[in-house]
């Protein structure tokens, strides 16, 4: 579908089938989903493990569909990136994360900090840097308030576009995490010679912390190669305490997770805030 561009719409025919159908009915409403105010950010907190201080949240996108209700990401961002619609989505979510930023600063609300999720599609792109750039002059914040995450499977595909993009990022005082760090089978001596900032481990590992052996090797070796490369680490998908205590006693600084805070709307990350942060 992708060379069809995004002006033109497929039209359902009797041989496809329910999966098909209802892919091509997603396809046709997300062209206008944002057009039509469909798409909400929600902040998921970022905490140190230490004290359990929030010192920022991850930006992810929802799609409020009037019939089908909130379509998950995993949904619908795979079908933007093929029509092509993720570079407007993406846009949208930077200038808007950005502009979060600023209004939470005039009331005095202290989020020192937002990550945003960066598809292949705008990682690849030679206009992503003027993107980032304009979202962040928009709004007047820092740069370095921004955070980008790009997985570690993109930034194995060696594109030469992605490094200039990280290097004029990182040029800029934009801080770049690696998502869903441990599984890509990243080359170490190419992984040094990036511009990144943070690890991210893959929720898959943190799962079965003190319960698989693997896992818990797994975890130890990123926290380790953090502390080698000098990068920070964070931990997504914490949902117990018993995997914070492992993180927190194996030296990983952050933390991210259903135990500390779910995504949630901004008003109710204000409210968050307002009582104490999290635990
Ligand atoms: P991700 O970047 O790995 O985001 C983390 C996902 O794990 C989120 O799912 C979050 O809700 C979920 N999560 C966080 N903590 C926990 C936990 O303790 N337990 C469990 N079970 N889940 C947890 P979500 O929001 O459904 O997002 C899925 C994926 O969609 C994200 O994975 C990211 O790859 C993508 N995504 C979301 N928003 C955006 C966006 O604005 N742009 C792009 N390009 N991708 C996005
Ligand atoms: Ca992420
Ligand atoms: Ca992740
Ligand atoms: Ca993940």
């Amino acid at each position: 579908a992708k060379e069809q561009g995004r002006n033109t719409y497929r039209f359902f025919k009797p041989e496809m089938t329910a999966g098909a159908a209802e892919r091509l009915r997603l396809e046709n409403a997300l062209r206008g989903a944002l057009a039509r105010d469909e798409l909400k950010l929600q902040y998921q907190p970022q905490v140190r493990l230490d004290d359990s201080c929030m010192y920022g949240a991850e930006v992810l996108m929802r799609w409020h569909h009037p019939e089908l209700g909130i379509v998950p990401p995993a949904r619908f961002i795979p079908i933007a990136e093929e029509l092509g619609l993720i570079v407007d989505l993406g846009a949208w979510v930077l200038a808007r994360a950005c502009r979060q930023l600023a209004a939470w600063d005039a009331r005095g609300l202290l989020v020192p900090r937002l990550a945003v999720n960066l598809s292949v599609v705008q990682l690849e792109r030679p206009s992503l840097v003027e993107e980032v750039d304009a979202a962040v002059q928009e709004s007047g914040i820092e740069p370095d308030r921004l955070e980008l995450e790009v997985t570690e499977s993109m930034l194995m595909r060696h594109a030469e576009q992605v490094i200039a993009n990280l290097a004029a990022l990182r040029d800029m005082g934009i801080t770049i995490a690696v998502d869903d760090f441990g599984s890509g089978f990243s080359s170490l001596a190419y992984l040094k010679r990036l511009p990144i900032h943070r690890l991210k481990i893959d929720k898959v590992f943190v799962d079965h912390l003190t319960a698989n052996a693997n896992d818990d090797a797994i975890a130890r070796a990123v926290i380790a190669l953090g502390r080698g490369l000098g990068l920070e680490v964070i931990a997504e998908g914490v949902e117990t305490e018993v995997q914070a205590d492992f993180l927190r006693r194996e030296g990983c600084a952050e933390a991210q997770g259903f135990l500390f805070g779910r995504p949630m709307s901004a008003a109710e990350l204000e409210a968050f805030i307002a009582d104490g942060g999290a635990v």
